[in-house]
């Protein structure tokens, strides 16, 4: 049989913790013909969290957790919950059901169909926002821009990955981490299944928009240097008004005989070593953002197959 582990990373969820695994329950009793870990990380919860999910376990022995020392984050919560799973594919999930677990059958049907990353796509996003819905949407779009991985938009981290991918994400240990561009970033079969994305049952988010802000920046400076082009590209203007100010000077001077004023040569100066700075500036960036990607330490490449055998990034 084939298993099926679900990781859920978890902080502050006591509310939301039992009516999730009632519905968790169900699933695992209509998917009979598969093997389940429910497998919890507590991201350093100050409630009651870890209590509830020890009970869960002394329970019903496919409950699984890893508790963490502290809170560290769901992006770093996510990749020990890969570095913890058992199962044959993981699927990622909320606490909060905002991702309904009814979706699982249908995300699990096209993994047997072949896919390897099948990812829940929202369709509508209840409870939230225009002003959040509207920055999330222009921000997909600005992200796309500066980069040639493709990004998946309106997708959350609610999805269904095979163990090949599962291998492969845990390759990728950078510390800062943007779990959401390494989806992307390994690539394989990907496949999308819409659906709605609930309100969350009960608590509060744990999102305010300075985290989310965060979270966006981390996404563009994860995903591409190009931010460090900006100063390279402010240059080339700087060294056109230069130049064509220079050429009125001149022509100025040589045309109507007027001498070079002083503040001309001062704005001639100016504009001049601004332009040299800010293209030393781009040129330093460039480098910087080399090293960047070297320091990132990940696999230069992952392969499909290979001789018609599926490459399961798992160590030789
Ligand atoms: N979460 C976590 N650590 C954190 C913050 C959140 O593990 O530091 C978990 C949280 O318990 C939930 C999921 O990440 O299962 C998504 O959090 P939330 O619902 O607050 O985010 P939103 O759905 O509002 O984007
Ligand atoms: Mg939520």
């Amino acid at each position: 049989m084939k298993k099926i582990s679900i990781i859920i990373p978890a902080y502050n969820e006591e509310e939301s913790l039992p009516l999730l695994y009632d519905r968790l329950k169900d699933l695992m009793e209509k998917m009979n013909n598969y093997e389940f870990e429910i497998l919890f990380v507590n991201d350093g919860s100050k409630d009651k969290t870890i209590e509830i999910i020890k009970d869960l376990r002394s329970k019903d022995e496919r409950v699984s957790y890893v508790d963490f020392s502290r809170n560290f984050g769901k992006e770093i919560a996510m990749i020990a919950g890969l570095d913890y799973a058992t199962g044959d594919c993981v699927v990622f999930m909320d606490a909060d059901l905002q991702d309904p677990p009814e979706l699982i059958p249908e995300l699990v049907k096209y993994w047997e169909e072949g896919y390897d990353d099948v990812y829940a796509k929202r369709r509508s996003r209840k409870g939230e926002t225009w002003l959040k819905k509207f920055t999330s949407k222009m921000y997909y779009r600005i992200l796309q821009h500066l980069t040639n991985v493709e990004i998946q938009i309106d997708t959350g981290d609610f999805r269904l990955l095979d163990r090949r991918c599962v291998n492969a994400l845990k390759k990728l240990r950078e510390t800062d981490r943007n779990t959401k561009s390494m989806f992307s970033w390994i690539g394989y079969k990907k496949k999308a299944v819409l659906y709605d994305r609930d309100e969350r049952v009960a608590g509060k988010t744990k999102w305010n928009y300075r985290k989310l802000i965060d979270l966006a920046i981390d996404g563009i400076t994860s995903f591409t240097t190009s931010p460090l082009r900006i100063s390279t590209y402010i240059s080339i203007p700087t060294f056109i008004v230069l130049f064509i100010y220079f050429v009125y000077v001149i022509a100025k001077c040589f045309v109507v005989h007027e001498a070079i004023q002083a503040y001309q040569a001062i704005i001639l100066l100016i504009l001049f070593f601004s332009g040299v700075q800010i293209l030393l500036f781009g040129i330093i960036g460039e480098y910087l953002g080399r090293i960047f990607n070297e320091t990132k330490n990940r696999p230069l490449y992952l392969v499909n197959e290979y001789n018609g055998k599926k490459e399961m990034n798992d160590e030789k």
